[in-house]
């Protein structure tokens, strides 16, 4: 009977449902047993359930990019179209990022996350030794140019093989419009194509029906090994980046572009993306949300596969809004606790720096952190003040990582949802509807 009425729930509700269960039993364990000892449990005999979740959603990301977009490109059935959608997607993606920036700055100078914590930043000395091991390994991830250059993947299967994300969106539009081009012979390509999106995606919901149980796992990882001691020390810094996260959700996504642009009812946005956004907060990983987040935007919001297969992959990758508020509240948090007055020009630099280095993180949990140390470079924090910033934000950065994450994954739905309304492939009778899967 209750088995039944559990699976009858909405997905999206029992994604909550495991979020918040999770959150009890962690501090349960926690504080039940004991911080030691709880957090031992949690470490051990909890968290590889969250970790093959995550694992089985991470295992779908590359199958359901290249299929889902070559398939996509297919569908849009001319070439030519996808400059202007390419354009269109870029220049949303770049404006959401501009008001996330300076949402953060903003909030990040009323609230003073910084304020008075220097005495507390010099005893970070426990966690440098693992930022700074961490920091080296991201060293060689090479300049800008490079990034740019590895668009371009000299072979695609290794592009595949490393989930090297952005040369399998080169790669796959590549095929797509190769198929179209040749016409007649490329057709059973393109059918085979359409058929492998539609298999991988019902996979995704097959996976996506033990969000639940994998959400509830993550969460009760996290509050069992850190507890409540997560919220107090980071105290002043998660409340700014919080309330200038959830105010980019409402005013810029929902306001903005889902009530002003796109002329669409708010409530049925946030209904569309609720498992996007439980399986985001719980994973802190874009990427590996990746398969939700174009399962929601296609199913429950009625964006086209080619444009969810397309600007989803594209956003997960370069879109990171969340992220770019973080860095530029990590900035000011830094200039606080160690005494620097900044310019106006100084605003500027960071802005624009922050909103760089987030089209350069990936998707992945503690992306933004490792990267703040470039920020902080342009406020004149040099490299070992920059460890000992960012060393004493690491032990509790997963709480601000999944609040970004979740944003940043928001960002990607609203600007898809966007683009396919320009391009007339929103099905608003989808969006509208009542019941989501
Ligand atoms: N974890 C974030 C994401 O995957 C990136 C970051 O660390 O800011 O979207």
């Amino acid at each position: 009977m209750m088995l039944k009425s559990w699976r009858a729930l909405t997905l999206w509700k029992r994604v909550f449902i495991g979020l918040f269960l999770g959150i009890l039993i962690g501090l349960g364990l926690h504080y039940g047993l004991g911080p030691e000892k709880g957090g031992m449990i949690a470490e051990k005999w909890i968290y590889p359930f969250g970790e093959a979740f995550v694992n089985l959603i991470r295992m779908l990301v590359v199958p359901l990019i290249a299929t889902t977009l070559v398939s996509g490109v297919i569908t849009m059935g001319d070439p030519k179209r996808l400059g202007k959608l390419g354009a269109r997607t870029l220049g949303l993606y770049m404006l959401t990022t501009f008001f996330a920036v300076w949402l953060g700055l903003g909030i990040g100078t009323l609230i003073q996350p910084g304020a008075g914590m220097g005495d507390l930043i010099s005893s970070a000395s426990g966690s440098i030794d693992a930022v700074n091991t961490r920091l080296e390994a991201g060293k060689n991830a090479g300049g800008i140019v490079d990034r740019l250059l590895a668009i371009i993947p000299t072979n695609p299967i290794n592009a595949l093989a490393d989930g090297d994300v952005l040369g399998i969106i080169f790669f796959s539009v590549l095929i797509g419009v190769g198929i179209l081009l040749v016409g007649d012979k490329g057709k059973p390509l393109a059918a085979f194509f359409d058929s492998a999106s539609e298999v991988v995606m019902k996979v995704t919901m097959m996976v996506m029906n033990l969000a639940p149980y994998g959400v509830m796992a993550l969460m009760a990882w996290v509050m069992g090994t850190k507890g409540l001691g997560i919220l107090s020390s980071m105290g002043k810094l998660a409340f700014a980046l919080y309330l200038a996260c959830f105010l980019q959700i409402i005013l810029v996504y929902g306001g903005l572009i889902v009530k002003t642009i796109l002329r669409l009812p708010l409530a049925r946005f946030f209904y569309g993306i609720a498992d996007a956004l439980g399986v985001a907060y719980s994973t802190a990983s874009s990427n590996a949300t990746l398969p939700v987040t174009i399962s929601c935007a296609e199913h429950n919001l009625g964006v086209d596969k080619s444009i969810a297969g397309s600007v989803l992959p594209m956003g997960a990758t370069i879109n990171m809004d969340g992220t770019a508020i973080y860095l530029g509240i990590v900035a000011l948090f830094a200039a606080q606790a160690l005494g620097i007055e900044l310019t106006m020009t100084q605003y500027v630099m960071v802005a624009l720096t922050a909103t760089l280095t987030s089209i350069g993180a990936a998707g992945i949990p503690s992306a933004g952190l490792l990267l703040a140390a470039v920020v902080l470079s342009v406020i004149g924090i040099n490299e070992a003040q920059a460890t000992v910033i960012i060393a004493f934000i690491f032990p509790f950065d997963r709480l601000l990582d999944m609040m970004r994450t979740a944003t940043n994954v928001t960002g990607d739905v609203a600007v898809a949802c966007t683009v396919a309304k320009w391009e007339g492939q929103l099905d608003e009778e989808v969006f509208r509807r009542k019941s989501v899967v």
